[in-house]
Order: C-alpha cells, then sequence, then structure tokens
C-alpha cells in the first residue's frame, strides 16, 4: 500500500520514499507525490532518483500506484530515493483541474465527459448547442476564479455518495471506490462533487481563463475548451 501523498497536499512536489515493489517497466513507493491518470487528469511525469518518470498509472488496487519509469532502470525494493514531480506541469494540471469544476458551475447541465491537459482542458455537456454562449460562459468562469473561493476536500462514505447521485457530475469518470469512502471537493457555494483530481487551494490561482471553442462530439457532447490566458 502506497500513502497518497499528493490527496492531502497537492502542493508538495517532492518527497523521500522506499521502494516497495519492481513491476516491468514500473515501480511501486511506500510514499508518492506522482498522481496516477485518473478523473480526466494526466498522470505526473518526474524523477524517482537518478531516474525519469515517464508516466504515473494506477496499480490493481485504489492505493497503489506504478511510477512508469524510462527504459533500463535500476532499482530494487528497499532503496531509498527521492521522488521529485515536474512541478510546473502538474501545476498547470492543478489550476486547469480547478477551472473544469468552476465551469460546471457555470454550464448547469450533465456532464458526460472531460480531459486535462497542460495547455487545454474541456468538459462535454449534454445540452443544446444554442444554450453554449461563449462570452456568458467565460464571464461566468472569470467571475468565479476572482472571487478567490478556497477549496477544500473532505471525504464520505460509499453509502453516503449512493445516497446523494447528484454528487457523481462526469457520468463517464465515476469517482474512485473501492476504499469504502469517497472524496469530495468542495468550493463553497459554487461547486461540489466527488473527485479524486488535484486542485489549487483558492480560485484566484487559476488566473485569467479564456473559452477558445465551443463544439459538437455528438448528439449528448456538446465539448467546452478552456485555455489559460
Ligand atoms: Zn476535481
Amino acid at each position: 500500500m502506497t500513502e497518497l501523498l499528493f490527496r492531502e497536499n497537492p502542493y508538495l512536489a517532492a518527497c523521500d520514499a522506499s521502494v516497495i515493489a519492481i513491476h516491468d517497466g514500473a515501480v511501486e513507493l511506500d510514499r508518492t507525490v506522482f498522481y496516477p491518470m485518473g478523473g480526466g487528469q494526466p498522470g505526473d511525469t518526474g524523477r524517482i532518483g537518478a531516474w525519469r518518470v515517464m508516466d504515473t498509472r494506477k496499480g490493481e488496487t485504489p492505493e497503489s500506484v506504478l511510477h512508469v519509469l524510462e527504459p533500463g532502470f535500476d532499482l530494487k525494493p528497499g532503496e531509498s530515493i527521492k521522488a521529485e514531480i515536474d512541478w510546473e506541469r502538474r501545476h498547470l494540471h492543478m489550476r486547469f483541474h480547478t477551472a473544469l469544476h468552476l465551469l460546471c458551475a457555470a454550464v448547469r447541465a450533465p456532464v458526460t465527459g472531460g480531459r486535462i491537459a497542460s495547455d487545454k482542458a474541456h468538459l462535454d455537456f449534454d445540452i443544446e448547442m444554442e444554450r453554449l454562449l461563449k462570452e456568458e460562459i467565460e464571464a461566468c468562469v472569470n467571475e468565479l476564479v476572482a472571487g478567490a473561493h478556497a477549496t477544500q476536500a473532505r471525504w464520505i462514505t460509499d453509502t453516503e455518495l449512493d445516497a446523494r447521485p447528484e454528487l457523481v457530475k462526469t457520468m463517464s469518470v465515476a469517482p474512485p471506490r473501492g476504499e469504502g469512502r469517497v472524496r469530495l471537493v468542495d468550493i463553497p457555494g459554487v461547486d461540489l462533487q466527488a473527485c479524486g483530481g488535484t486542485h489549487v487551494q483558492n480560485t484566484a490561482e487559476i488566473g485569467p481563463v479564456a473559452v477558445a471553442r465551443i463544439r459538437s462530439e455528438g448528439k449528448r457532447n456538446k465539448r467546452v475548451t478552456l485555455v489559460l490566458r
């Protein structure tokens, strides 16, 4: 089992850790700052000791994290190493990820999908195209950014979540389960949903955003793409 440090403190860019398992092309650590791909957010890249981490994926259990290393790495179980993420890239993911929560608040419609990158992020909505107005959405998201709202995470049980299905906003991205509890991300008065990703602590940190495009990707997928200005 791995202690997932990014959950309690997403601003932690590095940690000391021990190698607990070696897989084909990947290692597991006893604790990590590396976010594994999930919920539309890419896995972190960075370094473990002398070796480059090219991607981070979830392992077989909810608390196992596979750090995918460059070929030819030489690490052994029990070895102490320093794990360090590419912070600038992760911070962009955190800003975009939090911006998508604001986009959820700006567009009141079911979310059918979403994806985050370091240069843009989008959500797909089940809504008529005519109801998606670029200027209106952009103004609303930027107002929420400028409002400097704090973000906070807390946990509820799977049973509590089942009783409140409205907390699962993105139909295609089920919140991580299997631990008996689910993480909620709350931007009080703005947005509340089950989410396992990494976020900035205050919406002001996102900075001004622009709606780069609004495009139909199918009957139930109207895609709104955000960029940072
Ligand atoms: Zn989130």
